[in-house]
Order: structure tokens, then sequence, then C-alpha cells
């Protein structure tokens, strides 16, 4: 009886103990993931940061191929938004800005074996050939709170969120600030400049 009622009163502790011990060990994987993820190169495979991968934590004023080789007038603008907005406390990365048509092409594979089939994987992902991507025409802000004030307050700086379902990709649309910015695509497909659609 004695032994019973240690058992259930102990083993459930046992139990917790392991738990605890499972979750530390977990956090302590995903920690050396994050790191590893940050420090292990480009995350698309085969793409380098001459395809304009990024690594995580870019900034429009890092010296990346990705970022170097924007159109001046829309780097010049987002470096002026991103001061700004950093004055005002938020962080101001950069997921993705030039891209070399190699590594367009691999993204729209990737979101074709993702998504399953060109037509979902076009809404999402342009072709080389009409990504304004590839042209230095657009960047990827990174993180909730910068896209946020992006599409707030990126019309004074001439930046434009371009598409209604990526609520982070922004092109120089000169004439926001007076007169705001235009309509959005609905999403790539709707893109003219997109020959996949
Ligand atoms: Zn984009």
């Amino acid at each position: 009886m004695t032994k019973t009622t240690t058992m259930t009163t102990h083993l459930p502790r046992i139990l917790l103990a392991l738990l605890a011990v499972a979750a530390l060990v977990g956090a302590a994987v995903l920690g050396t993931q994050v790191v590893l993820a940050q420090t292990d190169g480009p995350a698309t495979i085969g793409a380098t940061y001459d395809d304009g991968e990024l690594p995580d934590g870019a900034t429009a004023f890092d010296s990346y191929a990705g970022i170097t080789n924007l159109e001046p007038g829309l780097l010049a603008a987002v470096r002026a938004a991103a001061t700004d907005a950093e004055a005002s406390g938020i962080e101001v990365i950069i997921n993705s800005g030039w891209r070399s048509s190699e590594l367009q092409e691999r993204l729209m594979e990737q979101a074709v074996a993702e998504r399953g089939s060109l037509e979902e994987a076009s809404r999402w992902v342009a072709t080389p050939e009409g990504s304004s991507h590839v042209t230095g025409d657009a960047v990827d802000i990174g993180g909730y709170d910068a896209a946020a004030w992006f599409q707030t307050n990126g019309a004074r700086y001439d930046l434009c969120q371009t598409f209604e379902n990526e609520a982070w990709h922004f092109e120089l649309r000169p004439g926001a600030s007076v007169h705001g910015c235009p309509a959005m695509y609905r999403d790539a497909r709707d893109d003219p400049r997109n020959t996949a659609a």
C-alpha cells in the first residue's frame, strides 16, 4: 500500500523531471539550429551571397550583392525609410532584395515543390523574366513591425506594397509621396511583368 502510494506520487514527479530535461535539451538543440542558420550561409540550396542570398538579419546598409545590386533610387529610399523607422525603435531587416536569375529559378522550383503546382507557386514567386527582384526593383522587409511601419509610412519615401498577399514586398513608386500608392495587384499572377501567369 505504502509502496503503491509512493509510486503514484513519485512517478509524475519523475516524468515531470524528465520532461523538463527534454525541454531543456530541445531548447538547446533549437538554439544551436538558430545559430547554425545564421552562420551556415545561404538558406537556398546551391545559392550564394553573389546570387543575392542574404544572411539572417541583413540590413539595407550591408554590402551583400542582394543589397548593393538594388536599383539606386530604391536603395536610397529604403535606407532613408529604415533610418527613420529605426529612430522610432523599429528594426528593419531585409530578407531579400536583388536576386540573380539563377536564384529566382531555384526559388520558383522550390515553390513548385512546396506548393504542388506551377499555378499555385506563381501566386507567390515570379519567373526570372518577370521578377522585380531580379531587376533590383524590390525588397522584402523582415519582421512584422517593420513591414507594418512600411505599410503606414512607406509612401512618404515613394515605397509601396505591390501585392495584396505579400505584406513584406515593397517597390519604388515615384510620385507616391504626393499622390499615394497605386492599387495593389491581388497577387503575383496579376502582375503584367510576370510571364508565368
Ligand atoms: Zn518580394
